[in-house]
């Protein structure tokens, strides 16, 4: 009687784990009916934004870029990236419309964490001195190369910036699990000018640029029907091509174009449309930025393996499948998404790396290998719910400009163009999108599904490497006086 008793009782833990993870399941759900209203409430959200500072949760940053870099750009650029889990520092050699981009180079850092909650003051002095090292070994090694002009640089800087120029502009606030106080509300290109000052390094900031204005300018560059950048690593956003007459906020806006490039800031985005849980609720109450990047927090790398393991912690605490409750599993962050993407990756047999990194991250060990299977099915859920509703975000901006082959919400002189289908592409780059494979396929596949048959074709994705980066050079370039221009 004992033993039966025994096994009632492990049937009836495991049902509640397998409860759990349905419950989870439907409170995720994408169907794409419900994808189509995520796409039109950020269309919605994205005509309230241009129409009035503070119209909508998403901010529609306007990034002071009125031209993208058209090919004629020639020199030596260079380029720092701050942003997400690395920082890099690139130098980039263009050569007009004959050779394009010759040569890049990029060196990346992990950023030291204890300098992401320290002072503006370390966290420049760091960036400074990684530029500094870097220019002063190619000095050594082709050392007449500088001799003939001042050095322009781009700074990808990865957070809401308030513009004041093409070269300059304000942090609004931070994002990512970056705090550094005394930084928000300093003109950001202001704090490096000073930093390279200190180190006496003679560098001109030519640019200022959010990483997905860097990664649309190098995708314009390769491929003229670029027409947004999606950025989907450690954080994300989306920046596009807008026409000045449908930024309503600042009417009368001059461009040497007749559009400029927003900043959508679309981490920030929120809707009722969305498919919230509970784990989504504790995940933000106890982030460093509550009630804030309410997308970003369903969609990123910074936060994926994060729900996941809260969905695994309260399976633990309501059933003993998963042993006693370990004390790294109610370590907030202690499962990153890279592992995550391993195990829902795993190919191994019975599920073999699954089994080690809830053993050795998790501290849980000897899992069995139906809750090994009933892991990766979570990894699933989470994975597929971000990569999804970033799709529909994507399909929304396509929307918005008339590109989704929908006829639109725009005005009706723009109903008439969009009625044409026209090849549309959009720039993604994020290690989310490029080294996971699964959410990329999810991610591919829902923006034909909500596109439909007939659309999807115009519309293409096209994955950038370093595109932040060496897009900034590119604006560098453009923007710098002393750019050439080929004849
Ligand atoms: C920031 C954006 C950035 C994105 C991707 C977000 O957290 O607010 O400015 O573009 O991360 O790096
Ligand atoms: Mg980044």
């Amino acid at each position: 009687a004992a033993v039966v008793g025994k096994r009632v009782k492990s049937r009836r833990k495991w049902m509640r784990v397998v409860a759990l993870l349905n419950e989870f399941e439907e409170a995720c759900a994408t169907p794409v009916t419900r994808l189509r209203q995520v796409v039109d409430a950020m269309a919605v959200e994205m005509h309230a934004g241009l129409a009035s500072e503070g119209g909508s949760k998403l901010k529609m940053l306007l990034t002071s870029v009125d031209k993208l870099p058209n090919g004629s750009e020639k020199g030596i650029y260079y380029a720092l990236h701050l942003g997400g889990t690395n920082f890099r520092v690139l130098r980039v050699q263009l050569g007009g419309r004959t050779s394009g981009i010759i040569r890049h180079d990029v060196e990346r850092k992990p950023i030291p964490e204890d300098l992401m909650t320290s002072t503006s003051e370390d966290l420049f002095d760091f960036i400074a001195t990684s530029l500094k090292e870097f220019v002063e070994k190619e000095d050594n090694k082709d050392s007449d190369c500088f001799s003939v002009r001042r050095r322009e640089l781009g700074f990808t800087f990865s957070f809401p910036v308030k513009q004041t120029s093409v070269s300059s502009g304000i942090l609004m606030k931070w994002t990512k699990g970056f705090l550094i106080r005394d930084m928000v509300g300093k003109d950001v290109c202001e704090c490096l000018q000073q930093a390279f000052t200190k180190k006496g390094l003679a560098m001109h900031v030519a640019a200022l640029v959010n990483d997905t204005v860097g990664t649309l300018a190098l995708g314009h560059y390769n491929d003229e029907d670029t027409v947004a950048a999606v950025i989907i690593g450690t954080g994300t956003n989306a920046c596009y091509l807008e026409r000045a007459d449908a930024i309503i906020k600042s009417q009368g806006l001059p461009t040497s174009s007749g559009g400029m490039v927003v900043n959508m800031e679309w981490g920030n985005f929120w809707s009722s449309h969305l498919p919230r849980t509970s784990y989504d609720i504790e995940l933000d109450a106890e982030s460093p930025n509550p009630n804030d990047q309410g997308f970003e927090k369903m969609i990123s790398g910074m936060y994926l393996g994060e729900i996941m393991r809260r969905v695994i912690l309260r399976m633990s605490q309501e059933s003993d499948i998963l042993g006693p409750v370990s004390s790294s599993l109610r370590e907030t962050f202690a499962l990153r998404t890279p592992l995550m993407a391993a195990m829902h990756e795993d190919e191994s047999p019975d599920l073999f790396k699954v089994a080690r990194i809830l053993n050795e991250v998790l501290g849980i060990p000897d899992v069995p290998l139906k809750v090994r299977k009933l892991v990766v099915n979570i990894c699933d859920v989470v994975t597929q719910r971000a990569a999804r509703l970033a799709a529909a975000g994507i399909v929304g901006i396509l929307k918005k400009i008339g590109r989704d082959g929908s006829g639109g919400v725009a005005s009706s002189r723009s109903k008439i163009t969009s009625t044409k289908l026209r090849r549309s592409v959009v720039a993604v780059e994020g290690g989310l999108y490029a080294n996971y494979r699964i959410f990329r396929e999810y991610l591919n596949e829902a923006v034909a599904e909500i596109l439909g048959e007939e659309c999807a074709p115009f519309v293409v994705l096209n994955p950038t490497e370093d595109g932040a980066g060496i897009g900034a050079a590119l604006l560098a370039a453009t923007y710098s006086s002393s750019d050439t221009v080929d004849t």
